[in-house]
């Protein structure tokens, strides 16, 4: 899939669209979701462009790799979530459900998430 710089996340990265920022390092920005599906429920992109999971592992430098999973499990530590537990997605392409086509790993609790996957 070609990267489309017209996504909604792209356009919060480059600051054309407000966001709930909760995190930011050279590599990552991390928000709040805007349509929360838990209590926390916290969105982690990588800053370059990247498509997907599949596009991130594949072509993002090292540095970006372990920034990106740094992030995840400082802001799972600090937002409270790592003691009670949470989940994180990656909803990749059309079978995974995923709207927006630039990487993202949802961090989702706050209270005990339901099944894994809705039938
Ligand atoms: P996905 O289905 O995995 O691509 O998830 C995209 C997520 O982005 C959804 O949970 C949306 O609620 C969220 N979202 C869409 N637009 C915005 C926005 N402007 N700010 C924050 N989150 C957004």
């Amino acid at each position: 899939m070609t990267y489309d710089p017209s996504n909604i996340f792209a356009r919060i990265l480059r600051g054309e669209i407000p966001c709930k920022k909760h995190y930011e390092d050279e590599y990552v920005l991390a928000f709040h979701d805007i349509y929360p599906k838990a209590p926390t429920h916290i969105l982690v992109i990588p800053k370059g462009s990247y498509t997907d999971i599949v596009d991130f592992g594949a072509n993002a430098t090292a540095e970006e790799i372990e920034a990106l999973y740094r992030a995840v499990s400082k802001i799972a530590a600090e937002a409270g979530l790592q003691t009670a537990g949470f989940r994180t997605i990656a909803n990749t392409g059309l079978n995974g459900g995923q709207e927006v086509p630039h990487f993202h790993i949802h961090l989702l609790g706050g209270k005990k998430l339901g099944p894994m996957l809705a039938e």
